[in-house]
């Protein structure tokens, strides 16, 4: 008999942005496998639960891939409700492709629960649709960042460089190897971004300008999780029509 292995997407940061069926699995939960970025008002929904973190962050310390699903493999032997407990949605820039992989090779059921991806956080937190009739039929979701051990390749840039509006996940840190990347492929350097740190949570943090200022615009917010969005849906006249249309 072995447990089963839930991937749980825990939203942005707001404990009120998870799921019901998320609240409902945690709360289950013998053993809870965790992202660095997970809240604690969010773990704190796991009860008794045991906890691991091995989140991964830009620049420090990391837990290896292949420890994580050896580890969850492991412990489907011996408990009933795994959760692998990631940020956001678990099927975005995840990982959850070689955990999927391992549970199956392994024989351990695996199931998904979606979540709230950062970059709804921060269209909700921007005041600002990703979608824009006229202007924007299109969203493409892109990281310049490659998981380790991973090939180098330009397929984001062009993807970002060609997106109508482009949603760019863990990008901040190479905020300006992004801007010039997009510039070199002829996006127009005033086309209007937004910066959102920290989506959904109490220190959320926002920033706007053109494309041209996307580095020194990175270099204002502080060291928490930050989403980038480039396209002319983010245009502050946009958001200023919005907000007088409904006054
Ligand atoms: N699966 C996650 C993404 C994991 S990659 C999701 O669906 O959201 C980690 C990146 O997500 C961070 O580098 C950052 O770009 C973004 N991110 C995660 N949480 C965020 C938040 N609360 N605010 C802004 N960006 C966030």
């Amino acid at each position: 008999m072995s447990g089963t292995v839930y991937l749980v997407g825990a939203g942005p940061g707001a404990v009120d942005l998870l799921t019901l069926r998320a609240a409902r699995i945690l709360a289950q939960a013998d053993v809870v496998l965790h992202d660095a970025l997970v809240s604690p008002e969010v773990l704190a929904l796991a009860g008794e639960a045991r906890l691991y973190n091995v989140g991964k962050r830009a620049n420090r310390p990391s837990v290896d891939q292949r420890f994580t699903c050896r580890l969850m493999v492991r412990l489907a032997a011996r408990y009933n409700v795994i959760v692998r407990l990631k940020g956001g949605d678990p099927n975005l820039f995840g990982r959850a492709t070689e955990e999927i992989a391992a549970c199956r090779a392994a024989g351990v059921p695996v199931v998904s629960v979606p979540g709230v991806t950062a970059a709804f956080a921060a269209a909700s937190a921007l005041g600002a649709s990703l979608t824009a009739r006229g202007v924007a039929r299109s969203v493409t979701f892109v990281t310049p960042s490659k998981a380790q051990g991973g090939v180098e390749n330009t397929h984001w840039a062009e993807a970002a460089a060609t997106a109508e509006t482009a949603v760019i996940y863990m990008g901040a840190l190479q905020a300006d190897a992004v801007a010039s990347a997009l510039i070199a492929r002829g996006v127009p350097a005033q086309r209007p971004v937004a910066l959102v740190e920290n989506a959904s949570s109490a220190n959320e943090r926002i920033v706007r300008g053109a494309l041209s200022e996307l580095a020194a615009l990175a270099l204002q917010l502080g060291d928490g999780p930050a989403i980038m969005v480039i396209g002319e849906a983010m245009a502050e006249v946009r958001a200023s029509i919005a907000e007088a249309d409904a006054a």
